[in-house]
């Protein structure tokens, strides 16, 4: 299924119009998925919105609601091949600073298992006190009640 391209200068545009190459794994209406052209691990995939949006706040819910439909149902279907899969990563990078590098919105899928390499250099420096949470947690759900 091929549209006009959306954004010419987008990698994932071009992939959805068949312009660029991919190797699917699903189509419908709304999302592609299709292998990670630099995988994690093997059998690592990307679901990804037909429209170009580049960030999370830009895909509407019922898109956002599917990508996570269509990411369960791959991920099972990763689970029952011979690929190693001992846990699955969704991960969903908004932005430049939490890695995002392309900015067509997409949901990684990635098949993990021991000792594949994959690791966040995580440093927790802060213990906060339950009233800093309570503080922090009143503020957002201001914020999302507006
Ligand atoms: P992110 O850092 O979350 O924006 O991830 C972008 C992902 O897109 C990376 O894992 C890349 O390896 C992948 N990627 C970039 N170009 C292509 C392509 N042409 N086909 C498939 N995957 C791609
Ligand atoms: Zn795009």
């Amino acid at each position: 299924m091929s549209r006009p391209i959306q954004n010419r200068t987008c990698i994932f545009c071009s992939i959805v119009a068949r312009e660029a190459p991919a190797s699917f794994v699903h189509e419908d209406e709304e999302l592609v998925a299709f292998m990670d052209i630099n995988p994690v691990t093997p059998g690592h995939l990307l679901v990804v919105p037909r429209a170009h949006l580049p960030a999370l706040a830009d895909v509407p819910d019922t898109v956002a609601a599917r990508m996570f439909t269509v990411a369960q149902r791959l991920a099972a279907a990763l689970r029952s091949t011979e690929l190693l899969t001992e846990g699955i990563n969704l991960f969903y990078a908004d932005g430049a600073a939490a890695f995002q590098s392309v900015f067509h919105s997409h949901l990684h899928v990635i098949p993990r298992f021991r000792g594949d390499g994959f690791r966040f250099h995580i440093h927790r420096g802060a213990d906060p006190s339950r009233a800093h949470l309570d503080e922090a947690a009143a503020v957002i759900r201001t914020a999302a009640a507006g």
